[in-house]
């Protein structure tokens, strides 16, 4: 009887992508692939292993991760799977305590090891949207994150592995590739002599993908975006006018306290010079609030920031105090009731825009890739949309295929969402 294995991913894509490289693993060792809600649909589903990737980034993630461990040992109470795999990065940081709390947990796991190799992955997403992790690890050290402790310094994928992975996307009809690491603009500065920019690797990803429409940057450094990049992403039609440019915050003090290495002066030139040579381009940035030692002066210049500088897309976190990390040790740390505080003024100015944003689309005609059905209702995505993290477009047609590309009038805004027919 063949066996059974299903997943459980958390996290970004990037754990994602590591996923679909172990279920690939799996499915060579001879089991069969169930998805997790096909396996959950019916109660007389069993499974031989049930594999768990876990996060460990933040406060938030770690509890998810350890929900979903105390879950799926009730599920092997009830003998409905056999075998529990707990790998990633919450076990990557606690290993020894996790062992010690779950005994019932048959396999452990740190991160899996990066292959600067083309890897085979077994897909976890519609065929037709997929990620590219082109590096993992990182070298910036952000005070307040842990990822480098967790995944190491930057160790890049080699070129000629990357573009032997994009050719069989392409192949494999996949119409969206979002290029994702931990810093993805830092590609290359460890392979040493030769050109490697993360400007020339997109130029030579362009140049193998015939099939695929549109390329997505993910997970950007703005001390390490250079106008080189710009250029390609300004001239490339396939290279989506959308830059996820996390800038973290924007007062001078705090961000050499968080060694984002980059100063506010610095980060207002380089938005003004991609909005200036890539007309219409989206940004999505990502803002921490609640920040060690942040005044209240602090956090209204970053406010103030948002409200001129108006980015298109924005996601905010607060504070999630780190071991390991250097920001651990700052004082004073800000209460929570603060951080709650500040982090909800930031969504709410930010959906204001957002909403007025939108409100520009309206009356326009935009490409939008159709994603799903939904109760009978058309969702997609534009260029200006990345999956899971943005906003949709609904579609009022009824014969549509899923899959496609379709010129859409765009009818209708919501704060983050479209209506188009
Ligand atoms: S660039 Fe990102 S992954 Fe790297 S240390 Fe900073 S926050 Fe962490």
């Amino acid at each position: 009887m063949q066996k059974k294995f299903s997943i459980i991913s958390l996290g970004c894509f990037r754990n994602q992508y590591d996923s679909e490289v172990v279920c690939a693993q799996f499915i060579k060792d001879g089991y069969k692939f169930i998805p997790y809600e096909a396996f959950l649909k019916n109660d007389g589903n069993s499974c031989d292993t049930l594999i768990i990737n876990t996060c460990g980034f933040i406060d938030d993630a770690k509890k998810e991760s350890i929900e979903t461990i105390k879950e799926a040992l009730s599920l092997k109470k009830e003998k409905r799977i056999k075998n529990l795999f707990v790998f990633g990065c919450l076990v990557q940081r606690y290993r020894k305590q996790l062992e010690k709390f779950f005994i019932d947990v048959d396999r452990w796991e740190g991160v899996i090891e990066f292959s600067p190799y083309f890897n085979y992955r077994k897909k976890l997403w519609p065929s037709f949207i997929d990620f590219l992790k082109i590096s993992e690890g990182c070298i910036n050290n952000c005070s307040y994150c842990v990822i480098p402790k967790i995944k190491g310094p930057l160790k890049s994928k080699k070129q000629e592995e990357i573009l032997k992975e994009v050719k069989l996307l392409d192949k494999r009809n996949v119409k969206e590739l979002n290029i994702i690491g931990q810093d993805i603009t830092s590609w290359g500065k460890d392979l040493g002599g030769g050109d490697f920019s993360l400007a020339t690797l997109l130029k030579n990803i362009v140049g193998v993908a015939k099939n695929i429409d549109w390329i997505r940057l993910l997970y950007t450094h703005p001390r390490h975006f250079s106008d080189e990049l710009i250029n390609v992403v300004a001239g490339e039609e396939k290279i989506c006018k959308y830059i996820d440019l996390p800038i973290q915050h924007i007062n001078d003090r705090i961000l050499k306290l968080m060694n984002r290495n980059i100063t506010k002066s610095e980060i207002i030139a380089l938005i003004e010079k991609i909005r200036k040579k890539i007309p219409n381009v989206v940004l999505r940035t990502t803002v921490i609030v609640g920040f060690p030692t942040e005044t209240e002066k602090e956090f209204e210049e970053l406010c103030k920031f948002l409200q001129e500088i108006k980015f298109e897309r924005l996601g905010c976190f607060m504070y999630s105090r780190q071991d390991n990390t250097a920001a651990y040790f700052l004082k004073p740390q800000i209460h929570y009731k603060i951080k709650k505080a500040r982090f909800d003024r930031v969504m709410s100015l930010q959906k204001q825009i957002a909403s007025q944003f939108n409100q520009k689309f309206i009356g326009s005609t935009l490409k939008v890739f159709v994603e799903e059905k939904e109760d009978g209702i058309f969702i997609g995505r534009s260029q200006f949309d990345a999956p899971d993290i943005d906003g949709i477009v609904f579609l009022k047609n009824n014969k549509l295929k899923i899959g496609k590309f379709y010129n859409a009038k765009i009818i209708d805004a919501y704060e983050y969402d479209l209506v188009g027919i």
